[in-house]
């Protein structure tokens, strides 16, 4: 080869790499830092943080001690900023576990007493109990305003209880859509019975099969809620609900406007009869003691290199806590929670470790490993209830739950549906939400791993769009949600959520993906936003 054709070749080459980059929004530089996340690291965390030893990371648990440790020394190493509380990494909240004192629980109904377990149960906990009190029958309970259903009309309810058929009565003729915890257009009798100042809510039991009655006569229902409460769909019951065994709703209908008999014999659907206060009152003793809890988040920032858009934040997080429950299966008393959320919460570590390495984005990005997830949302409702930037500054949220199954052919999802395929993750938020972010997020894929983005989740009606995870505190105030997530599959909550189970290749192509994702919508000159109607389904709070 000449030189002449050399120079041409040279010009050639520049010319070409100069198309090239401007048509990419992925610069090499943070192509190759992705490409640092392996496998192997995120095989080895993902077996310590889901190992026996931290039993399954329980809030608050010397378990999920052990794995913020593990987090924050290797952020600290790395060095990311704290920006958790007073200069740490740590961002705690309170959490009250309320429990009732059972022995001294009871009823009194015309002098007649009444015992927790066997004549009636605790449905839901807001607080203790304690008077005589009257007592107003609201039928079904539900409020429809579309429809002009109201029982709650006319009726005073301050500091009364309210007497509903349930717990799943349901108004004659109107079907109520239900999307995970969200009811769309109604109210149920608990919501509505706090809103009106009742003191509680009493269930004619309708629809209670024996089984599901002797089931519910074992169970000891309490609350653990974050104090004070972040409204959320995931918070906690606004009233203390008792389902009243049979014999027990005849005794208090004995005498009254309608029989205990009669009101039983209407079923789950019907017209119930208009609401009334019954002639006698109800005595309640329902004592608590409560301990008080001080879990945390893990929260580290890494700071945008631009004056003015790094005061504009990219949230990315996982939650690090697992489903702990009772009892062992199949001798395996330990929930190890390794897809549940070990498999985010490594790579979300992988991400924030090499992210320090890569070029800055233009915007801050802020790490989250969140705690009490499983039990109602606490991490993610304390931090958007108590921010430490401004909420309106953050642009979007990537939410990371896992990400470590595949349905690849010898696997032990091989033949679950639920579970991607194994180039395959569910992509859930903005293909609803934002067709600006979609398509850059579709764009930066197809120059680098091309994953394939499984949609499946991704309608509005879909109850995993919204409100299962972390996401939903964000999306219910407004914030652009991005979820990654490989599917539910058959150990989930169960002690055989365990690490081994687990793909580590595919969580590597998942996190390579997130980060590459995180960091173009973070260096985006354009502020990454909202451009659709969030679905009628999504619950506001400011
Ligand atoms: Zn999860």
């Amino acid at each position: 080869m000449n030189r002449r054709n050399v120079h041409l070749l040279a010009v050639l080459a520049f010319a070409g790499s100069l198309i090239h980059a401007q048509g990419r929004v992925l610069p090499d530089q943070v192509r190759t830092t992705a490409d640092r996340i392996t496998a192997d690291q995120l095989k080895r965390d993902l077996d310590f943080l889901a190992s026996d030893e931290l039993l399954g990371r329980n809030t608050p648990s010397p378990g999920f001690d052990k794995a913020a440790e593990y987090i924050v020394a290797r952020l600290t190493k790395a060095g990311l900023k704290p920006l958790g509380d007073e200069g740490t990494f740590y961002q705690r909240y309170e959490m009250h576990n309320t429990q009732i004192e059972t022995a001294a629980a009871g009823l009194e109904i015309d002098g007649k007493r009444f015992a927790l377990g066997s004549d009636f149960v605790v449905r839901s906990l807001a607080a203790s109990l304690s008077g005589t009190f009257p007592v107003v029958y609201v039928g079904h309970g539900w409020t429809i305003p579309a429809k002009n259903i109201d029982p709650f009309a006319g009726v005073d309810l301050k500091g009364k209880l309210v007497l509903a058929h349930g717990p799943r009565a349901l108004p004659k003729g109107i079907e109520i859509q239900q999307i995970g915890r969200i009811t769309v257009g109604a109210t149920n009798v608990v919501a509505e019975a706090a809103r009106r100042g009742a003191a509680g809510v009493i269930f004619i039991p309708h629809g209670v099969s024996d089984e599901a009655w002797s089931e519910m006569r074992t169970q000891t229902v309490g609350r653990r809620e974050l104090v004070p409460p972040v409204p959320s769909v995931y918070a906690a019951a606004p009233s203390t609900a008792l389902l009243l065994s049979r014999a027990t709703a005849e005794a208090l209908l004995a005498g009254e406007r309608i029989s205990g008999a009669e009101m039983m014999g209407l079923g789950t659907t019907a017209d119930y009869p208009p609401s009334f206060e019954l002639s006698k009152r109800v005595s309640v003793s329902l004592p608590v003691r409560t301990t008080v809890h001080r879990p945390y988040n893990v929260v580290a920032l890494i700071e945008g290199s631009d004056p003015v858009l790094k005061n504009e934040y990219i949230t990315i997080e996982s939650h690090l806590d697992g489903a702990v429950s009772t009892p062992a299966v199949k001798g395996d008393g330990i929930y190890n929670s390794a897809d549940d959320n070990a498999s985010g919460s490594a790579a979300n570590l992988s991400i924030a470790e090499l992210m320090t390495t890569a070029p800055r984005a233009k915007r801050s990005m802020i790490f989250i490993w969140d705690s009490g997830e499983e039990q109602g949302l606490w991490g993610t409702r304390h931090f958007v209830g108590n921010p430490p930037v401004p909420l309106e500054r953050i642009v979007a949220h990537i939410n990371i739950d896992m990400i470590g199954a595949t349905r690849a052919p010898g696997s032990p999802d091989a033949a679950e549906s639920r579970v991607t395929a194994a180039n395959d993750v569910l992509l859930i938020g903005p293909g609803v939400l934002s067709r600006s972010v979609d398509a850059l997020l579709e764009r930066v894929n197809s120059e680098y791993l091309k994953i394939g983005f499984d949609r499946s989740w991704d309608k509005p009606e879909s109850e995993f769009f919204y409100p299962r995870t972390d996401a939903g505190p964000f999306l219910e105030r407004g914030i652009l949600t991005v979820g990654f997530t490989t599917g539910i599959h058959d150990r989930y909550h169960l002690p055989s959520d365990e690490a081994a189970a687990l793909d580590p290749k595919k969580m590597e192509r998942i996190a390579r993906t997130i980060f590459a994702s995180a960091w173009v919508l973070a260096d985006a000159a354009e502020r990454p936003r909202i451009d659709q109607p969030i679905p009628s389904t999504v619950l506001r709070f400011k």
